[in-house]
């Protein structure tokens, strides 16, 4: 098939050539009913992981109690995974214990939707036990068999079907989404780390408007991490990128980025840049020290929430236009200041070097070492360069 990689081939013929039924699944199936090019090409297999391990080279146990294999061939990560049954998970996080079974249509009513439990196999032929191509024409999300069974099995299925409302612009069935208001508590069970990770891509999607209304729509907002009050979603279409998700969420919630980083357990980077956004939002003058300190991209998201006066190429302009881009434009730096302020130490040396690219920017002075020289002798000598 054309969507095929070398790697999910090499996978699936030698898997076959060793007696093992397999086919492939989830995500990718889907993307291939709606014409995309799939992401990552998932395969089920009836052979165990011990069976799959044996077949290949290189392989990563990513979770082989779950069943999960990574085969690597060549570039490629191809996630192998063992047909298996649902099983009870009464902490809502994760699976008691998990049963491999040798049959598929076992394993894909286990699988949350009816659009991700399609299998396609070697010979093209499409395994759809549930109507999930009929669904994928109508465009909705409907789960697999009872809806309060499967959201009670899994609340986690719950955000998913809210994440693939933003990422496809689907509706969600009517008994489905009555089963997520009824079940929207269990969320508060769930692993963060599991809600996050839908989170990031849901903010990918390019209906997330959409996804948004429903979220509140369904009451979801009051089990999830620090998130009480409802919004005004309007600003969250201009968002492109997971980051500027996060750091929308952060400020109609009102939390500090520290707050929304213990909360859902972003990572230190994540959470970085999500305060440099918050700080931009509230600065109220753009003066050319503001352009230079952040990225274009930190002030094109900003200027389009904030309606704010300045265009798009006056922003391209007004940076363009800064005596420097960046601290390694600055005709002046730590080994200057050795030479010329041996006195200056210390803290004073990050300081005195931030005044001097602050002048710069603001055209107090311009790039030039002599002048520099000049500038700080006036300016700051005595305040930093003397002990
Ligand atoms: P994407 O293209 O965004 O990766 P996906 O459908 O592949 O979407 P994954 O999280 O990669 O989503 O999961 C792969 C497949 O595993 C799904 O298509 C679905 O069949 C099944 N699956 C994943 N999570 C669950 C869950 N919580 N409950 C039931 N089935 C699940
Ligand atoms: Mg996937």
């Amino acid at each position: 098939f054309k969507w095929e990689t070398e790697g999910s081939r090499f996978v699936m013929e030698r898997l076959l050539e060793a007696g093992h039924e397999a086919v492939y699944v989830g995500g990718a199936v889907r993307d291939i009913a709606l014409g995309l090019t799939p992401k990552d090409i998932d395969i089920a297999t009836a052979a165990t992981p011990e069976e799959i391990e044996a077949l290949f080279r290189r392989t990563i146990d990513v979770g082989k109690e779950h069943g999960t294999i990574i085969v690597l061939v060549g570039e490629e990560q191809l996630e192998v995974t063992t047909y298996r049954s649902e099983s009870t998970y009464s902490d809502y996080r994760r699976p008691d214990k998990v049963t491999f079974v040798r049959s598929l249509h076992e394993d894909l009513k286990r699988r949350d939707f009816t659009m991700n439990a399609m299998a396609i196999n070697h010979e093209g032929r499409w395994i759809d036990p549930f109507n999930g191509l009929f669904h994928i024409e109508k465009r909705t999300i409907q789960a697999v068999g009872q809806a309060d069974e499967r959201f009670e099995e899994d609340a986690l299925r719950i955000i998913r079907a809210v994440r693939f409302v933003s990422t496809l612009g689907f509706t969600i069935e009517s008994e489905t989404q009555r089963a997520m208001k009824k079940h929207a508590s269990l969320l508060s069970h769930l692993a963060v780390e599991r809600i996050k990770q839908e989170f990031d891509k849901m903010f990918r999607g390019d209906y997330l408007v959409q996804a948004l209304r429903i979220l509140y729509e369904t009451g979801l907002h009051h089990y999830l991490p620090e998130t009480k009050e409802e919004i005004t979603l309007e600003s969250f279409e201009y968002v492109e990128q997971p980051i500027e998700g996060w750091v929308l969420w952060a400020q109609c919630h009102q939390l500090a980025s520290t707050e929304l980083a213990r909360a859902y357990k972003l990572s230190k980077k994540e959470r970085e840049a999500i305060a440099r956004y918050l700080t931009l939002l509230q600065e109220q003058e753009w003066t050319p020290w503001i352009v230079y300190c952040y990225s274009l991209d930190e002030l094109l998201f900003v200027r389009r929430v904030n309606a704010r006066c300045e265009t798009e190429s006056e922003l391209r302009q007004m940076k363009e236009r800064l005596p420097i881009q960046s601290k390694r434009d600055l005709a002046f730096d730590g080994r200057d200041v050795k030479q010329y302020y041996p006195n200056c130490r210390g803290k004073n040396i990050g300081q005195l070097l931030e005044e001097i690219e602050r002048a710069v920017v603001l055209q107090k002075v311009s790039n030039d070492t002599e002048e520099i020289i000049e500038w700080v002798n006036e300016h700051v000598y005595e305040r930093l360069c003397i002990k």
